[in-house]
Parts: C-alpha cells; structure tokens; sequence
C-alpha cells in the first residue's frame, strides 16, 4: 500500500490505513463497544471493533472460544495460528484456495481498548500475507473513543478541539455530515455548545455564487451579519457570526443561542466544506477551532 493506493481512517480513537477502494458500509458511534465495516467491491473486507475493559482480558482464552466456535460452524476448517504481527494474536481460516479468513485481537494497556478484527482475503497466500501485514501494521489505537480528536472518514477529515464529542453522522453520497456536542469540564453531560462539520461533494453543479446565500444554505438556523471573505487552506472563504433565529423571545431578552459559520469551496475536490457551530452566547465556539483538511487530505 503506497500512498496513492490506501487512505487514512480515524475514527472514535482508533487510526488505520485501508487499500482505497475499500469502503466503510457500516460505523458506529458507540464509545465502549462498536465497529467499522468495510467492503470493496464485491464483498466485505474488514470489520473492526473496539470495546472498553476495566482490565486486559485474557485474549489467549477468547481466542481458544473463537477458535472453538470456527470449528464447529465450519466443519473440516483449517485453522492455522496467525504469526508474524507484533502485537496481535489470532488465527487464519482457510477458506478454499485463496480464499481465508483471518481473526485477530489485540489489547492496548494504555487506553484500555480491545481491537478485535476479521479479515476476508481473497487472494494468493503471498499477495494475502503481505496485504495483513501492512494492514495490521497500520491499526493503531491513538486514543480511548470518549477523547478522540480525529475523524478521518467518508471523505471528511477533521479534528476537533478537547471535550468535543461526535454524536450524530450523516453519510450520504456527496453529502457527508459529522455533528458534535461539547461536553461540560466534568465531561457528564452536554455543555450546549455544538458544531456541524459538513463535506458537500459536487460543489460546482450547484453552489451559487453569492457567497451570503450559500452560507445561508449551509447554516439555516443563523441569522447572519456581514459575511467577510477569508482564507481557508489556500482558498477563498466566508466567514460570519450570527444569532439563532429561534426562539425569538430569547433573542429579544438578550439570551438567545449564537453561531459562525465558515465554509469554502475547493476546485481539485469539488467540494463544500463548512463548520457550523452553535452556542449559548456567554461560551463562544469558533469555527476555526475545527481544523479541516480537503485537497491536502491525504497528508498527515
Ligand atoms: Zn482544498
């Protein structure tokens, strides 16, 4: 995997790096327990979970148990231990010729987080080892999911200041959205503030250029002021602060909710990108704390 062949993903704290063509079908957002799902083209390819513990659990004794299991529902499977990958342990299910299945786990003592996978290799012995071992070469566990800073996926790569946390996504076709809700100091409970990240594909079939309009469009709730023309990432953008139009009664007794919004267009892309963030007026949330990528993406 070169760097034109694989791309990063970041997700909830865990860092890796797939072949391109990979896709994710599925995500969760769950902090103690959740998964990625990926596919190329014609069928899956990796799964991946995390899962919080209090302690390491005992991976040789989970995977016996799986190793158990693998036998009884595919009976007569070769199973063969997995070596070779510093850090993880598991084993291979030979499928057919070219065809495995490869179960691996590993415990990271520093955030406490199981990582568990399931590999689908449609290949020739070869070609199969040297893919795994760029793959789970490539996992690594950055953070614990609750103070993950980085999300890299779907095309949207953002990273966000502390005590954020993601809480909604919307992964359309050329329409991708991230949200996410600040937590208060002791990190219990929302604090109110939040922010949209947005990545709107195929900008130039329909962006209007009238730069107060299409900020409009991509934040519906603001009452906007001026919008002052900026640099973001070496391309144009707009900029503007404003007041939530909603409710109105707050805003006239002076308590009402306010919000920025930044957004750009980048031309290799083709591509919107915004930061929205809304927030009670005593506690500012700058758009520019979420730091965005776009046509530089693939660098870290
Ligand atoms: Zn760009």
């Amino acid at each position: 995997m070169t760097d034109e062949s694989s791309e990063i993903v970041k997700w909830l704290g865990v860092h890796l790096r797939v072949p391109r063509q990979w896709e994710i079908v599925r995500h969760s957002l769950g902090l103690e327990k959740g998964s990625l799902v990926f596919v190329d083209r014609r069928r899956e390819t990796l799964r991946l979970y995390w899962t919080s513990c209090e302690r390491a659990p005992d991976l040789n004794r989970m995977l016996d148990d799986m190793r158990g299991k693998a036998s009884l529902e595919f009976s007569g499977a070769k199973l063969a231990e997995l070596r070779g990958h510093p850090g993880w342990q598991g084993f291979i299910r030979e499928v057919s010729d070219g065809e495995r299945v490869i179960h691996a786990a590993q415990f990271d003592s520093r955030t406490l987080r199981l990582i568990e996978v399931i590999v689908s290799e449609s290949c020739d012995a070869s070609e199969g080892k040297s893919l795994r071992a760029r793959l789970l070469g490539n996992i690594e566990v950055a953070a614990k999911a609750e103070q993950a800073r980085h999300f890299w996926a779907f095309g949207l790569n953002v990273t966000v200041p502390p005590g954020f946390r993601l809480f909604k996504t919307d992964v359309k076709p050329a329409d991708v959205t991230f949200e996410f809700e600040q937590l208060s100091e002791e990190r219990a409970r929302p604090s109110g503030a939040s922010a949209v990240v947005r990545r709107l594909g195929m900008a130039a079939a329909w962006a209007p250029a009238e730069k107060l309009r299409l900020v409009k469009q991509h934040a519906p709730g603001l009452s906007l002021a001026d919008v002052e023309v900026t640099d973001q990432l070496g391309h144009h953008s707009s900029f503007a602060k404003g007041k939530e139009t909603k409710p109105r009664i707050l805003n006239w007794l002076g308590l009402g909710r306010r919000g920025e919004a930044l957004l750009w267009h980048c031309e290799p892309t083709n591509a919107i990108y915004s930061v929205v963030t809304s927030y009670p007026k005593r506690t500012p949330v700058l758009a520019r704390e979420f730091s965005m990528t776009c046509c530089e993406a693939d660098h870290e």
